[in-house]
């Protein structure tokens, strides 16, 4: 075997885009020195520990090569010792852990944490026996029993050169022959050696490098938590956790941080915004005594910042307002004191502030009442929310006695609206109306949005106010102006654009980080997982009363990592720290997010695990440090998160940790564009005739419609209100009979609403169930199948019973190691051509029609970390439903040339979707059939083949109509998407080409090159063959084949279709 050099191919190129500590240990050595000649210098001690390390080593390769055991200190024991004939102490394995800290894993874990099934089942029979454990076993104890484990953590990545990939790409530990397991040792064995010749070699002359190494093992000596108690006075003070207001400064703890034993130059770059100063600005009119006052006692505010005495002036002044500052800059009282103001002269005058979340909108409700409350003269103003939650029978007293209303656009589309004659009195005395977090209405709820808010403006003019003063709040977005004329329909000239911020911050320091290599001398190992990372990172910063919140890109991760948390501070014995730890992510309860941001509120937690349910504004009190593991969705999203630290006038950190994918690895190597470059416009789509055309049966019934209503709702209306209205013998229109009697209710401006399934906590009984969570069908479908890990809180539910009739889950909480990943796959597919488009200079054609969506779980895998104990099979029923979609074949002869040049077709068409979705404004209203890495990339040959076509689909049940607009514009954004991938300069593909913060899959089957043949091909452009570069790439160059020829797709009735 070669284990010296990696040689000069793929590996050193791969090494030259690292920093130089990899490099360092390239010493001749190979497996023939197995005798120990070389090691004639190392001192008696290292040679004693070496045998014990080599007994260890093989014991534990061959009672894991069968199958992906947890092994326990006591339980290969005296398997060591038999080896070794001498006994096995704790002290040894704590020595070898200090010399290999990041390969061996000793410590305490929780007992039933090591729970597997000792029975291996075959691959085609099902495994219940999660569930057939009796429930007494599976029911959480109190305060677990916790074991030593002992284990060799690279197995967490697997181990390749001697493992088959299993069809997964995961690996499968229980296929590892003899033949890998001995190579394994062996490696292990030299890792062992360099180890110990890099200790001697760094230890000064003075120094004794076996007492040196005795001192760093007291560190490493696990300790049982069950014993804790037990520990030594000075210990327990050390751990106890700082006041998050008496913590360190930022830059101590990055010093800190660096001289850590897990620190491998993590940080690839650092940079720091300065503190800002405050500026205070005046209002022209200076404010009564009472409301100074009350600001000063609820508040302790005495003067305002620049930006909020502008704003406020420019109120006064009758104008409207938008507002768009940073996070934390103090915007709401931007328009809570004009309001103040407002009714201390008229007490018949009301308000509207619409949120578009509820607990954001009861959030700043509070906040409101407080003021209030504060200002004598108003204790007596009456604030109400009104949203789907009212009870029927309040919402009269609130029409007729509420001042200002807490709601969203949903309501007032459907519930105000609609009832106008209901609202007259208080829409009359409607003096402000406020949206705050306007930059959140974009893409197709933007498009509703802004139609509801042109019908709202008219039914108000229609009723004789005109004087409705409208301010939005939003992130710092690229054209706050634009935005604020699209949502509200009014004129530029009207508005005030305020974007300098007065509120003081804190300097900031950002870091981005990136996973060390798992073995910095075997690269191919891969790198340590992000969420491993951004724990170790996480715990460090709470253990030194930072305030931490760590944000997850999807629901399941922020799951997986608090599981991690939990293993880590459990283990550690870090209760303290665990109790004031949670996960928040959409899909819990209402109840659960309340008392989750009160706990943040009231600073009870250190740390956060959230999804960006939590990006927007809900006021969680001072963090000190953002956490963002992966780039979130766009740089809009990364500003907003990092916002999220550093409230008060205190320094903040914020570490973006990258991860293995491609748009992450981007924003390392271009670093400056998350800092300098403007966020994407937002985009609001007045012209879309679905949704314009409704809007108009909506407004007609509140009020029939004549061409003079085009100021609100543009050229289009003539035409529309022609075709799909009623009109009368005066020549008003009426909404069309079948929209009757209430058109509103023929669509729901956030999309169809999906049924969700309710997920029941049984651990303890039946009869004591409780809710755990609601989710939707679309999810519920791929994250609980009988006998699947779900999991809530960083706790594993199993899953006992689902019933799809009564849309019923049953959960039991269990405490294993594993977690499930479902196996599964989506079809979609292009049923029926309704329309076909000609592609501008091209013979080939784009297709409009009918898209069946087929989702199947067919099993799961048990997994640990990232290997598979166990494939399960499930019997579900597919999950299928038809939506509509444009689709465009690749031409024949693309396939060839793809092949030629080993690139993938299926990788090329994936990027050739997203290059296409990339160019076209409301994207994200779309869908493209996202391919996954495991199923692309590997050898074994599938049964599932799919056309060569590009296809892209609107949602399930959204029927917006927004892939017809896409298909109507169809050659402009194919040419778009074309001369965006010639004229990019990135390598392998970026967001502004072919990578996509919306794929499912990461975009990890991607290619660039392979996206512009297809996009060439398509608008019939020459390609040159020669100018194609092979795939080089060794992941990509493994794997079928999983494209076909695409044949054309049937029209209705096989009927003749007229290109358009
Ligand atoms: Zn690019
Ligand atoms: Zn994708």
């Amino acid at each position: 075997m070669s284990t010296g050099d990696p040689g000069p191919s793929q590996k050193s190129k791969k090494r030259a885009h690292d920093d130089s500590s990899q490099v360092k240990v390239k010493k001749p050595r190979s497996a023939k020195s197995k005798g120990n000649e070389k090691l004639d210098h190392w001192p008696q001690y290292f040679h004693l520990l070496f045998k014990v390390y080599k007994a260890l080593n093989t014991v534990l390769a061959f009672v894991t090569s069968r199958k992906q055991l947890a092994t326990t200190f006591p339980s290969i024991r005296s398997s060591v010792e038999n080896i070794t004939k001498q006994p096995l102490n704790m002290s040894q394995v704590a020595e070898l852990k200090a010399l290999l800290p990041e390969i061996i894993n000793f410590a305490y874990v929780p007992h039933n944490q090591l729970r597997v099934n000792s029975v291996h089942k075959s691959a085609d029979e099902p495994d219940f026996s999660a569930f057939s454990t009796s429930r007494e076993s599976l029911v959480l104890a109190e305060e677990p029993e916790h074991v030593l484990l002992l284990e060799f953590a690279e197995s967490w990545k697997g181990v390749p050169g001697g493992t088959s990939a299993s069809e997964t790409g995961y690996l499968l530990p229980a296929t590892r022959t003899l033949a890998a397991t001995t190579k394994l040792v062996e490696k292990r064995n030299e890792r062992f050696i360099r180890a110990v010749d890099e200790l001697l070699s760094a230890t000064p002359p003075t120094d004794d490098p076996v007492s040196l190494l005795q001192a760093a093992a007291r560190d490493h000596i696990p300790v049982d938590p069950k014993h804790k108690h037990k520990l030594p006075i000075d210990e327990s003070a050390h751990m106890s956790i700082p006041n998050p207001q008496d913590r360190a400064s930022v830059a101590d703890i990055l010093a800190e941080i660096k001289v850590q034993e897990w620190y491998k130059d993590q940080i690839m770059d650092q940079r720091t915004v300065e503190a800002r100063e405050g500026q205070t600005g005046e209002i022209d009119e200076p404010l009564s005594a009472t409301i100074q006052q009350a600001l000063k006692n609820s508040r302790n505010i005495t003067s305002l910042y620049s930006h909020q005495a502008v704003a406020i002036g420019a109120l006064n002044s009758g104008k409207n307002v938008i507002i768009s500052t940073s996070t934390a800059s103090g915007k709401s009282v931007i328009y809570q004191i004009p309001l103040l103001r407002l009714l201390e002269y008229d007490p018949h005058a009301t308000a509207i502030f619409v949120y578009p979340t509820k607990a954001l909108a009861q959030d700043q409700k509070a906040a409101l009442e407080n003021l209030l409350l504060a200002c004598p003269g108003l204790e007596h103003i009456q604030v109400s929310t009104y949203d789907g939650d009212t009870p029927t029978d309040l919402r009269s007293g609130i029409r007729s006695s509420a001042s200002v209303i807490f709601t969203n656009f949903d309501m007032i589309h459907a519930s105000i609206l609609p009832y106008e004659e209901l609202w007259r009195t208080f829409l009359k005395n409607l003096k402000f109306f406020v949206v705050d977090e306007l930059h959140y209405y974009s893409g197709m709820f933007g498009s509703h949005v802004a139609l509801v808010m042109r019908r709202f403006r008219r039914v108000c003019a229609a009723i004789g106010n005109q004087s409705i003063r409208f301010v939005s709040c939003s992130a710092t977005i690229s054209n706050p102006l634009s935005h604020m004329v699209n949502i509200f329909g009014l004129d530029a000239t009207q508005i005030q654009v305020v974007t300098q911020d007065g509120a003081p911050t804190g300097s900031k320091e950002y870091l981005i980080w990136r996973s060390p290599y798992i073995d910095n001398s075997d690269p191919q190992l891969g790198r340590e997982s992000g969420i491993r990372q951004a724990v170790v990172l996480m715990v460090f910063l709470m253990k030194r009363g930072i305030r931490v919140i760590l944000f997850c890109k999807i629901r399941k991760v922020c799951e997986l990592t608090m599981k991690t948390l939990r293993t880590e501070l459990s283990s550690e014995g870090r209760h303290d720290i665990l109790n004031r730890v949670q996960a928040y992510r959409g899909g819990y309860s209402a109840a659960e997010r309340r008392q989750i941001e009160h706990d943040a509120f009231t600073g009870h937690l250190l740390g956060i695990v959230a999804t960006n349910a939590l990006e927007l504004g809900v006021d969680i009190g001072a963090l000190d440090a953002v956490l963002m593991l992966g780039f979130p969705v766009n740089i809009a999203s990364f500003r907003q998160q990092a916002g999220r630290a550093g409230r008060r006038k205190r320094d903040s950190l914020v570490v973006f940790v990258a991860e293995a994918l491609p748009i992450d690895q981007y924003y390392m190597s271009n670093p400056n564009e998350l800092f300098d470059e403007g966020t994407d416009d937002l985009i609001v789509d007045l012209e879309n005739k679905i949704i314009l055309e409704v809007h108009l049966q909506c407004a007609a019934h509140e009020m029939p419609i004549c061409s003079q209503d085009k100021q609100y709702f543009g050229p289009l209306l003539k035409g529309i209100c022609q075709e799909k209205l009623h009109r009368d013998g005066e020549g008003w229109y009426h909404p069309h009979n079948k929209y009757l009697p209430l058109p509103s209710k023929h669509i729901s401006i956030r999309g169809v609403q999906e049924d969700k399934y309710v997920l029941v906590d049984v651990t303890k009984s039946v009869a004591s169930a409780r809710i755990l969570e609601e989710i939707e069908i679309s999810r519920a479908i791929f994250e609980v199948y009988e006998g699947g890990i779900f999991i809530h809180q960083g706790r594993p539910f199993i899953v006992q019973e689902l019933n799809h009739d009564s849309k019923l889950v049953k959960l039991i909480q269990v405490d294993v190691n594993w977690t499930t990943k479902q196996r599964d796959f989506t079809d979609v597919n292009a049923l029926q051509t309704h329309r076909i488009r000609e592609i501008k200079g091209s013979p080939h054609h784009a297709f409009y029609g009918r898209v069946e969506i087929f989702c199947q779980v067919f099993g799961f895998y048990k997994m640990r970390h990232n290997i598979v104990l166990d494939i399960v099979d499930v019997e579900t029923s597919p999950w299928i439903h038809d939506t509509t979609g444009l689709w465009l074949d690749v031409p024949d002869f693309v396939l060839g040339l793809l092949r030629d040049k080993s690139i993938k077709p299926a990788s090329a068409i994936h990027s050739a979707e997203h290059a296409f979705l990339n160019q076209f404004s409301l994207a994200s209203d779309l869908r493209t059939e996202c391919k996954a890495e495991e199923k692309e990339y590997l050898k074994k040959e599938s049964r599932r083949k799919r056309s060569a076509r590009l296809i892209v689909y609107d949602p399930v049940g959204n029927g917006s109509g927004v892939s017809v607009k896409a298909f109507e514009h169809v050659s402009d954004i194919l040419h778009k998407a074309c001369i965006a991938i010639k004229n990019c300069d990135c390598k392998e593909g970026c967001t502004k080409c072919i990578l996509s913060p919306l794929c499912k899959e990461g975009n990890t089957v991607s290619s660039k090159a392979g996206a512009l043949v297809i996009l060439k091909a398509i608008l019939n452009e020459p390609i040159d063959p020669d100018k194609i570069p092979y795939e080089a790439d060794e992941k990509k160059l493994k794997g079928h084949d999983s494209i076909v020829s695409a044949s054309p797709v049937h029209t209705k009735t096989a009927q003749k279709l007229v290109v358009e």
